[in-house]
């Protein structure tokens, strides 16, 4: 197993440059032959235990890679490496989000060879990781049902900007009196065609239907 932590002191973000290193990170995963996914969510949202859920459906088929997004720790790479999965931990400093540069140097080391997915969990915040594109195939957005009903609402432009959207935590709608299908039609009135996923990364429903919905 390999589980390495890099850090980065990034202080300023350059749109340009991003969009440049974006392109050689999909031209690289391109290369390797890897499915690379962009896990984004608030903080609490439930995005490590929904690629723990992930690995633990998927482990058997495919070489997993995941890639931690974090100011500091590496708290949820080492939950996801409890599952026998290599990863790295990306500690960011004082940056709110990744970018395709942080991903880039993270991986310059690594034997991408070695891998058919690659998951990467963003830092958690549904704000700024959706202005920077990583290279990835998919971006995944998760909503956890604990954050309140007004995720969507208050953040249009990171639902725009998602491939597929994951309401987590379901199984907790009926104990919060939480409106699941409300929150579905503030997903269509942004955009009516992204496919929504109703998942309990806990008790593993909706995963099976996730993994089809990313074509693996
Ligand atoms: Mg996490
Ligand atoms: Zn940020």
């Amino acid at each position: 197993m390999s589980n390495k932590t890099v850090s980065i002191d990034v202080q300023k973000d350059l749109f340009g440059a991003n969009k440049g290193a974006a392109i050689s990170n999909a031209d690289e995963f391109k290369k390797h032959g890897i499915h690379a996914f962009d896990v984004m969510g608030s903080v609490g949202s439930g995005k490590t235990l929904f690629i723990e859920a992930l690995c633990e459906e998927m482990s058997g088929r495919y070489k997993i890679l995941m890639v931690a997004g974090d100011l500091a720790t590496r708290i949820d790479a080492d939950r996801v490496a409890s599952h026998g999965i290599d990863t790295v931990q990306i500690n960011t400093g004082n940056a709110c989000h990744l970018d395709a540069r942080m991903v880039r140097f993270a991986l310059k080391d690594v034997d991408l060879s070695k891998y058919e997915l690659v998951f990467i969990e963003n830092v958690g915040n549904l704000i700024c990781p959706a202005g920077y594109s990583l290279g990835v195939e998919k971006r995944i957005v998760l909503l956890g049902i604990t954050e309140g009903p007004y995720m969507v609402r208050k953040h249009p432009l990171t639902i725009k900007r998602a491939d597929i959207i994951v309401i987590n935590k379901i199984d907790l709608a009926e104990v919060l009196d939480f409106d699941v299908e409300a929150l579905v039609s503030d997903v269509r009135e942004v955009d009516s065609d992204l496919p929504v996923f109703l998942v309990s990364s806990k008790t593993g429903q909706g995963i099976d239907e996730v993994v089809h919905g990313l074509g693996l």
